[in-house]
């Protein structure tokens, strides 16, 4: 018997990998699945390598990426590969049924609280209440404040973005999304129609000035505002112990999340294949999935560590490297889940990239 906590992508997508061998069963504190929405939804094209992409989870392609820098002089980028713009309650609608369709129970409304671990199994309470039930190996797929981390020694001090968004009537090029690199760690405009944008910040510190100021530097008026869908971002850590006997971490809740974008939900669901393997061949979980996307997760924390410590003028001066044809090729070819397939190839063909001394 396997237990998942949280009904995210990422243990959503591992219950309906299990349920082929394995009895699986999620449980997720909310009443339904797929909110609140505290996400983007903008991913790579990685994601189709994963997932066969459905019209009713996809609403719109994004062909450019513009990146603005503080002095408001900007690239852009045709991607050869367009990104994508998810609903994300849809995408994790979609997950759960077909994670159910699998065999997979799910119990909404219950929120896990604790666990006993004995030789026997492991008995997990919920709601604070004397709901308990029983299991062999836990999951916890249960966001940024993974309670199953807190509750079984695989909590660490952990380091937080807060991403400050809201979906807005705005009227945008429907195909190029804006990202603003000095706004806090940095701003977007995502499209999700050419009426309806997600607009937002991550930062480490005031989100809401944060957030005004680039309504205000793009001059977006607050009462088009449609709604928020702000939430926590951890930040990738190498050291986080993601196994601790029969209990795991996946996802957020292991922190899979790429420090250059705070983009997560595709790491989320490769590592969920790695833990597939893991639990069904009886491999080293940890080593599984550091070997699949431990690598390009490093290189992000780096660039990360960087960027934060960047002046406004640095900024600038990154743009205008990254404004040559020869750079802006690279970029427009490759994805940016896989930062150690090109980070190389950049280096050599502008070697004064090496003065921000990225890796
Ligand atoms: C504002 C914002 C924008 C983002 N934009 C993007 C983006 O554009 N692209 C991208 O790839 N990533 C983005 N991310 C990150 C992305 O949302 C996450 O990486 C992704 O959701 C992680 O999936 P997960 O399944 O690990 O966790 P989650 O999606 O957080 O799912 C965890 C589930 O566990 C449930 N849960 C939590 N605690 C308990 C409990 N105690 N008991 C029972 N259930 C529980 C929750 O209700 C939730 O359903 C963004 C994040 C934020 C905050």
């Amino acid at each position: 018997m396997i237990t998942i906590i949280g009904a995210g992508p990422a243990g959503s997508y591992l219950a309906s990998l299990l349920a082929r061998e394995e009895d699986v069963t999620v449980f997720e504190e909310h009443d339904k699945i797929g909110f609140p929405v505290q996400c983007s939804g903008i991913t790579t094209q990685a994601l189709a390598e994963i997932l066969e992409i459905k019209k009713h989870f996809l609403i719109n392609k994004i062909k450019n990426a513009k990146i603005i820098a503080p002095n408001d002089k900007h690239i852009e980028i045709r991607l050869t590969k367009p990104n994508l713009i998810l609903d994300r309650a849809e995408l994790d609608k979609y997950l759960a049924e077909r994670a159910e369709d699998e065999g997979v129970k799910f119990h909404l409304n219950h929120k896990y609280e604790n666990c006993e671990i004995t030789n026997r199994g492991i008995t997990l309470k919920f709601n604070g209440e004397v709901k308990t039930f029983k299991t062999d190996v836990l999951i916890g797929a249960d966001g940024p404040f993974s309670k199953v981390a807190k509750t079984t020694g695989l909590w660490k001090e952990r380091k937080f973005a807060i991403g400050a968004q809201a979906r807005i009537n705005l009227e945008v090029d429907p195909e190029t999304v804006e990202f603003y690199i000095n706004q806090g760690c940095f701003g977007w405009v995502i499209p999700e129609s050419n009426k309806t944008a997600r607009v937002g910040v991550a930062t480490y510190a005031q989100p809401n000035e944060r957030f005004k100021s680039l309504l205000k530097r793009r001059q977006i008026d607050y009462k088009k505002i449609i709604g928020y869908q702000s939430g926590m971002i951890p930040v990738y850590d190498p050291n986080a112990k993601t196994q601790n006997g029969n209990v795991y971490l996946l996802g957020d809740a292991a922190t899979h999340v790429k420090a250059t974008t705070f983009g997560g939900i595709v790491q989320g669901l490769m590592a969920a294949e790695e833990l597939n393997k893991a639990i069904t061949y009886k491999k080293d979980y940890e080593k599984l999935w550091k070997k699949r996307i431990g690598g390009d997760l490093r290189i992000g924390l780096l660039i990360r560590r960087k960027l934060d410590n960047f002046t406004d003028n640095e900024y600038n001066k990154l743009v205008g490297l990254f404004s040559q044809e020869r750079i802006k090729r690279v970029l427009e070819t490759k994805d940016r889940d896989y930062p150690s397939k090109f980070i190389l190839e950049l280096l050599l063909k502008e070697p004064r990239l090496l003065r921000f001394a990225f890796i």
